[in-house]
């Protein structure tokens, strides 16, 4: 596994890498890689040629207040998570390689960011897209790999590669969860033992609400909502933050349900705030 950490580096890498005839998987990670990363790895790993990894706290998508000074970081565990998990490139710039100046131009990202994480985090989603399209790029023609366990993220992402014709296809990879369904985070490890017990609240919560639609047949997205925030609240250290229905690809709160929609959900556990989401109303075409 080749450890790139100037920009320079990766873009020449993949360009070679394309040269020789290899498709090019890029997966953008912040680092303390943990299961769902690894899947994304090897997912990325067995689709294509030449894997790429990239490891970088972003710091343009941190809010004051935010933890990006004590978001955890631990470079040889992720290289050597990488690599089991079948990266052949890992990117690990420095703050300064990826901004040698404060940047004056960045990514503006209109209405997709208006609600759910971006109302709460003005400016994350800013961030982000100036960072995916650096990383993008960078890297040239790829496949890039994003979780859909930061779904808002996800839809973005797509429609930032349309909207600014990016040479990329976005990928998308399912949720890895511990087996009480907690979606695994690198911000998990910031719940207590107590906070960790209760943690699996969101995905139950989600699951309810997947119950009403798709067992029930609820047809209103307010009961819906309702039921999520019940579940959340039945734990005591569980703060709700929101429990949303919406549309999948608009992200838009919906107030009738008919074919697929998008249940989200976000709370904070001590210091932590956790996000979580899963699809309901498929089967019904
Ligand atoms: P992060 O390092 O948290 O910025 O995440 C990097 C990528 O991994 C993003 O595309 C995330 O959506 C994805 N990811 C994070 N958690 C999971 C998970 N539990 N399962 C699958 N992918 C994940």
């Amino acid at each position: 596994m080749i450890l790139a950490s100037e920009p320079e580096e990766l873009r020449n890498l993949l360009d070679e890498a394309r040269r020789r005839g290899d498709t090019v998987g890029l997966h953008p990670t912040m680092g303390a890689l943990h299961g769902g990363h690894e899947a994304n790895i090897a997912k990325m790993a067995a689709e294509c040629d030449t894997a790429a990894v990239t490891i970088f706290v972003n710091p343009l998508q941190f809010g004051p207040g935010e933890d990006f000074s004590s978001y955890p970081r631990d470079l040889e565990a992720d290289l050597s998570r990488a690599e089991r998990a079948g990266a052949g490139i890992v990117f690990a710039p420095s703050r300064e390689a990826m901004y040698p100046e404060e940047p004056l131009v960045s990514v503006a990202v209109r209405k997709l960011a208006d609600g759910l994480e971006g109302r709460r985090r003005p400016g994350h989603f800013d961030g982000v897209a100036t960072v995916v399209t650096k990383l993008l790029a960078l890297a040239g023609p790829c496949y890039a790999y994003f979780g859909e366990k930061d779904y808002q993220q996800l839809v973005i992402v797509r429609r930032l590669v349309k909207d600014l014709s990016l040479p990329a296809v976005v990928v998308a990879c399912p949720t890895v969860r511990e087996t009480d369904g907690l979606a695994l985070s690198s911000r998990n490890a910031y719940l207590s033992p107590e906070l960790r017990r209760a943690a699996p609240a969101l995905y139950c919560a989600l699951l309810a609400g997947k119950r009403a639609i798709d067992e029930r047949a609820e047809r209103e997205a307010d009961p819906v909502r309702e039921e999520m925030r019940a579940v959340l609240l039945r734990e005591e250290l569980v703060e709700p933050d929101y429990a949303e229905v919406t549309d999948p690809c608009t992200l838009e709160p919906l107030g009738k349900i008919s074919g697929e929609v998008r249940l989200l959900v976000a709370a904070r556990l001590g210091r932590a705030r956790l996000i979580d989401n899963l699809s309901a109303g498929a089967g019904e075409g």
